[in-house]
């Protein structure tokens, strides 16, 4: 049966999907492999009692949601096997995270320490949380909020908006500190990308991007984006 399944709609899932027994009726699990699944569930049920037992309709719904329209269709137009899409699609996109070069923790799964929480470790959290999320500093003097963390531990300390820009601006220097380092010691060429677009609000903005093989996977980084003071109109 895996043999038969060469479709590129099953290189986004796990090779081996599980069979297993759903309110009686027999059906194949397949287990989403992107890193952040988008869809309700991971898993797509395919039953076996049913006439389109072969159709891949579901799953490259899920897929297209997971994974974007962009590569559902370079895998179909390309006429990839799962295979391929497994080596070429899947492999690049969840390797691609800065999050993952960082060997931070994804979103999916929350940790939980039992210890609390140094004021420095604190300070970072709150960094983590508004850059990573889009929340902006005010956030933190939200008097919902601050009920929330400071009920049954009123020495809570929270930081003021202020503090949490300049640790946000402290992290980015670091941060920038430290790709810098990896791509001054980068043993290899540096492929710099490039591309423009206008904002809904009409500002033309160009960013810049480096893409380099980083431990056998490829990886992508934003090293700018600048908004472009002058647009010609090029008529050639
Ligand atoms: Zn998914």
């Amino acid at each position: 049966m895996l043999e038969r399944w060469g479709s590129h709609a099953y290189g986004f899932f796990d090779p081996r999907p599980a069979v297993k027994e759903i309110q009686g009726r027999r059906a194949h699990v397949f287990r989403c492999s992107a890193t952040i699944c988008r869809g309700s569930t991971r898993n797509v049920n395919r039953f076996l009692n049913t006439g389109d037992v072969s159709s891949t309709s579901n799953l490259l719904k899920h897929a297209t949601k997971c994974f974007g329209h962009e590569a559902v269709d370079r895998a179909r137009n390309n006429k990839l096997s799962a295979e391929q899409v497994r080596a070429n699609i899947v492999k690049a996109t969840t390797s691609e995270s800065i999050n993952k070069y960082f060997k931070a923790t994804s979103k999916n799964t929350v940790t939980y320490s039992h210890r609390q929480l140094t004021a420095s470790e604190t300070r970072c959290e709150f960094v983590r949380w508004c850059a990573e999320s889009y929340r902006p500093f005010e956030i933190v003097k939200d008097t919902h909020l601050q009920v929330i963390l400071k009920s049954g531990r009123p020495g809570f300390m929270v930081p003021s908006p202020s503090t949490v820009a300049r640790d946000t601006k402290l992290l980015f220097a670091r941060t920038r500190r430290r790709l810098r380092r990896l791509l001054c010691d980068y043993d290899g060429r540096l492929s710099i990308a490039t591309d423009c677009w206008t904002s809904p609000n009409g500002h033309a903005l160009m960013a810049i991007t480096v893409h380099v093989v980083h431990e056998n996977a490829p990886m992508c980084l934003v090293l700018d984006i600048v908004e472009i003071p002058k647009v010609y109109n090029l008529i050639c």
